[in-house]
């Protein structure tokens, strides 16, 4: 692996590092099959990555002709390696065991372990013989679309596609190691201006953002659209609010604290709402929504920016849904695309019929959502809202970090990297873009705003 980091940290040529020997190990973060009932009558809250998330070597197994053998050199957490290691809803080992009984290449993902991990930015390795437009020695980064192309339901929005997955929660493999495999239309380039961890945290959360508000496939947010953004420091929230800024649309942020209020001003938007200051209780039982609440919400935005929302971008479920499809304009669009409080959500319908709204689904984003985003992101016009970065020794940590919601925005993971700060090969694009924008999330972790 040193042999690895050395050719990739002294810019080999990509003939170079196509001579390199690939290791058929790696050290990944995983969780074990037998394992997958340790939290039994454990309290979901209670439930500590750092016990289940292991950290060691798993084998690697041969490429199918259409896979890349990647570098890690820097990974993220997301909330669905959370749920893997809390075997929420469910344990993942299901999804590896019916993808393992689709054919050949996929009965590899069905182990005894599950390698986790849905972002990476990396350098890549090897290629399958059928992978035409990437190469050893290519600097990238990964989006977490693992489809079949061979499939035609994958033709039209490949996110329809009927064996869609998740790379990294739904297949094994994943980013939080130092070797990781993926298919080659999971790649696209890295925005030389960012570290490996600034430009590692983006792929899933941006992507998601993107397809719930600008692609073709969920809000078609407009010029001038008001949109009101659950959680809009935390993973995807944070690229919803600069997504919204960026597309002219006015954006009211909700969070939980005063310091994230003032995160939120410093990027720009100017409707925030401390959901904990303002104290609303959406349930006034475990089986009772208060509509007066939703009422109180509602005024509150009323207030902010004269007007309803005509988005809502909606994601902590059943303890929010009611009072996002209250608060949504006549007409307007509640995009969902999770429901982190609970699944078994409730709303007053006639709300939504009668004033004719909807609830649109969205989940994560098809290659070209991806790449589009990805774009933004190397333009300069999106930033990266890496907080913090841990190494990969203590994904488990950083996990409990996502899991307690104690991070803001994302948080970096370094694998092969042997430090943060390193993969920058474009200064002066980072200098035209400006060190203090890309870094605003790392300064607020720092104490500095
Ligand atoms: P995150 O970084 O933890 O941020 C979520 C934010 O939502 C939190 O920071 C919190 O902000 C807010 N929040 C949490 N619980 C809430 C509640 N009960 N009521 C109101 N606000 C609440 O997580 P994330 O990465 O943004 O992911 C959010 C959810 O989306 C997760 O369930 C994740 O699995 C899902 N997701 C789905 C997809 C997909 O493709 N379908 C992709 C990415 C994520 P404040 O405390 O500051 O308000």
């Amino acid at each position: 692996m040193q042999e690895i980091l050395d050719a990739i940290q002294s810019g080999a040529s990509g003939e170079d590092i196509a001579n390199l020997d690939v290791p058929e190990s790696t050290r990944a973060a995983h969780v074990l099959r037998s394992e997958a009932d340790m939290w039994e009558g454990v309290d979901s809250w209670d439930k500590d990555p750092r016990k289940s998330l292991h950290i060691g070597d798993i084998p690697l197994p041969e490429i199918a002709p259409d896979e890349a053998v990647i570098a890690v050199m820097a990974s993220s957490i997301n909330f669905n390696t959370v749920w893997t290691s809390i075997f929420e809803p469910l344990s993942t080992f299901g999804f590896l065991d019916r993808l393992g009984k689709e054919s050949v290449w996929g009965a590899r993902h069905a182990q005894d372990f599950h390698a986790v991990g849905s972002d990476a930015s990396g350098v890549v390795l090897r290629t399958g013989s059928a992978v035409r437009n990437w190469h050893p020695g290519d600097r990238i980064v990964v989006h977490c679309n693992f489809v079949d192309d061979q499939d035609p339901s994958a033709h039209n929005d490949s996110m329809l596609a009927a064996n869609q997955r998740i790379w990294g929660f739904e297949t094994n493999y994943g980013g939080l190691a130092d070797l990781a495999i993926v298919k080659a239309n999971q790649l696209m380039p890295k925005p030389e201006h960012l570290t490996w961890e600034e430009s590692a945290v983006n792929g899933l959360c941006a992507s998601t953002s993107y397809r719930m508000l600008v692609g073709n496939h969920a809000g078609r947010m407009k010029q001038g659209d008001n949109v009101f953004i659950w959680g809009a420091t935390g993973g995807i929230g944070a690229y919803a609010t600069q997504l919204v800024l960026n597309g002219g649309g006015i954006p009211v942020g909700v969070v939980s604290s005063p310091e994230r209020v003032k995160l939120l001003e410093a990027m720009g938007c100017e409707s925030a709402i401390d959901r904990k200051a303002e104290g609303y209780k959406f349930w006034s039982d475990e089986h009772t929504q208060d509509e007066r609440e939703w009422r109180r919400l509602g005024k509150k935005v009323r207030e902010l920016i004269g007007e309803d929302p005509d988005i809502v971008f909606e994601h902590p479920g059943r303890n929010t849904m009611g009072a996002s499809v209250f608060i949504a304009k006549k007409g307007g669009k509640i995009v969902t695309c999770a429901a982190t409080s609970g699944y078994m959500i409730e709303y007053d319908n006639r709300h939504l019929w009668m004033k004719l709204k909807s609830i649109i689904s969205s989940h994560f984003a098809n290659y070209q959502e991806a790449w589009e985003m990805n774009r933004l992101i190397d333009k300069g016009a999106i930033q990266p809202v890496m907080s913090e970065v841990f190494d990969l020794e203590h994904s488990g940590a950083a996990a409990l970090k996502v899991h307690h919601n104690e991070a803001e925005g994302k948080i970096g993971v370094l694998c092969l990297a042997p430090e943060a700060g390193l993969g920058i090969t474009d200064p002066d694009k980072r200098e035209r873009i400006g060190e203090d924008k890309i870094t605003l999330y790392q300064r607020f972790a720092r104490g500095e705003l």
